[in-house]
């Protein structure tokens, strides 16, 4: 068992784990003449995560920003195993991958090991919440394509709540009260979103209520956005003034309870904060799995923010791991720039180490014929091999950091002309659409955001709750 196509016995195997931003980049660019190589995650398709905010609340359909893994992976040389599972154990001594079908149906096939000879670790992070109290069983997270739904319909639901004959005041307040915890780019493009949609749909849908929607965003350090520039907070900030989005800096929420949040505000006091809907964007930490690889190795990995790798992105003391992304500790900000040109890299690294076999393996076959007419022939692969030892070590070119803030307004930080050049506003917005539209990985996605962004125009956004 478990000797499935596409094993050729000669050619070494590569397993390569996740299908987000540095897998999907990874894959994308690979030439898989050389490897077998075997796909594994527990999501079958790749999300464009940039464009998440907008499915909270319906400006993007849920369908129109990912990809099936598949659609990468048939188009390549030789065929990609491709599993929807889980890895639940990675033994960088051995070797091996174990991994799991944990969806809801399952067949007779329980854990499953293979051997790797590389392995291209690319399974991000989960979501940090510092332990504290109850934001597991209360708060909505950001991450998935599930995160944006359930948004969506707890939002709606908060609504017609509000709405609903003799609700009383004080409830319709805690309701209609939307909550976001982070001043990271999260929070910030969700608050944005969140006030589009008051502002375009609730107030023509539920014009009894919609005015009593508040959006607040609160923030531990003393302003939003830390990684942009001084002149994009301060214009952040002021949109979000004038939108009336409250934002509550040097305030850290301590507790979460099912209605409300205990907060200790900038005088160090501890408040309390009803909410209806609570969005938790406090940033990343480690998987289970990524800790336990790392405690397999505990000399060569002592960062507690993720993996160390080396120059060339292979793990500290695990030769033949490779890592990207956000389940690295690296002189990098998490981010989807980041990982997808670390996959590249890889991509690029793990062509030239297949010429570089073939070769080898072309010389090798013509010095045991071995006559005259080799030698010249044995020469020119010489240098073939020579050529393609020759790796450069990974450089991050950062092309910018760009946000949507709502109203249709949008901040970019573009490092042009040896400086920073940071623009808001409208003409941002425009950047920042087709910037993403172009990124997207395939003309069916562009056509479906494309689509999605004109019905929205024409006819508003759907408050049908399924
Ligand atoms: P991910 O893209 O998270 O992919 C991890 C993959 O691993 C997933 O497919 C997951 O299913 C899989 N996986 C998980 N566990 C396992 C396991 N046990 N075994 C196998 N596979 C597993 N960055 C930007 O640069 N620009 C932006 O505008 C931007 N916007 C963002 C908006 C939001 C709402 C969010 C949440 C993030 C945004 N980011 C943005 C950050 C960006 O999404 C991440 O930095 C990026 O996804 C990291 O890529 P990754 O491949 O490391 O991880
Ligand atoms: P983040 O780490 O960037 O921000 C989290 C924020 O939460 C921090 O500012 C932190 O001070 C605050 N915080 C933490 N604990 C708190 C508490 N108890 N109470 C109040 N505030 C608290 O997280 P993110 O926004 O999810 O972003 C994660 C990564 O993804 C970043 O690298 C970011 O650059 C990237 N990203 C980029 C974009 C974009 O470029 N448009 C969009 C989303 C995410």
């Amino acid at each position: 068992p478990g000797e499935q196509l596409p094993a050729d016995k000669t050619k070494p195997t590569l397993v390569v784990l996740g299908s987000g931003w540095g897998a999907t980049s990874f894959l994308k660019s690979l030439d898989t003449e050389e490897y077998n190589v075997v796909v594994i995650s527990p999501r079958n398709y790749f999300l464009f995560s940039p464009l998440l905010p907008s499915v909270t609340v319906g400006t993007l359909e849920p369908r129109s920003i990912i990809q099936p893994t598949r659609y990468i992976t048939r188009h390549k040389k030789r065929a990609v195993q491709v599993y929807e599972a889980e890895a639940r154990d990675v033994d960088p001594i051995n070797k091996t991958v174990t991994f799991q079908d944990l969806s809801d149906i399952r067949g007779e096939a329980g854990s499953v090991t293979i051997n790797y000879d590389y392995l291209v670790y690319a399974v991000g992070c989960e979501n940090q919440t510092f332990g504290i109290k109850g934001v597991k069983e209360h708060a909505c997270f950001l991450k998935e394509l599930s995160d944006a739904d359930k948004i969506r319909q707890r939002l709606l639901d908060c609504v017609e709540t509000a709405a609903f004959r003799d609700q009383d005041e004080k409830e319709i307040d805690r309701l209609m009260h939307m909550v976001v915890v982070g001043g990271g780019p999260t929070g910030v493009e969700y608050a944005g979103e969140l006030h589009d949609f008051l502002i375009d749909d609730l107030r023509k849908w539920y014009p009894e209520i919609a005015d009593r929607l508040r959006i607040t965003l609160i923030e531990a350090l003393p302003n939003v956005l830390p990684a942009f520039s001084k002149q994009l907070i301060q214009y952040t900030e002021s949109t979000f003034k004038e939108n009336k989005i409250d934002v509550l800096t040097r305030t850290m929420v301590k507790d979460v309870q099912a209605d409300r949040v205990v907060v200790q505000d900038a005088n160090k006091e501890m408040r309390e904060i009803p909410y209806g809907l609570l969005v938790w964007a406090t940033g990343n930490t480690s998987r289970e799995i990524t800790r336990n690889l790392m405690a397999k190795l505990p000399r060569t990995q002592t960062q507690r923010r993720g993996i160390e790798v080396d120059d060339y992105l292979q793990m500290n003391g695990a030769p033949g791991i490779y890592a990207v992304g956000d389940c690295t500790a690296t002189a990098y900000a998490p981010t989807a720039q980041v990982a997808s040109q670390q996959g590249m890299f890889l991509a690029n690294m793990f062509g030239k180490m297949g010429q570089k076999m073939r070769a080898e393996r072309q010389l090798q076959e013509l010095k045991a014929e071995g006559g005259a007419a080799a030698v010249e022939a044995v020469e020119g692969l010489e240098k073939k091999v020579t050529r393609y030892s020759k790796l450069t070590p990974f450089h991050y070119s950062h092309q910018g950091s760009l946000a949507y803030i709502g109203s249709e307004k949008a901040i970019a930080d573009l490092p042009l002309f040896n400086g920073n050049v940071a623009s808001g506003g409208g003409a941002a917005m425009i950047f920042w659409r087709s910037a993403y539209v172009s990124t997207l990985y395939s003309v069916r996605n562009r056509t479906l955001v494309l689509a999605d962004w004109m019905k929205v125009k024409i006819f508003g956004r759907d408050v049908s709750r399924e």
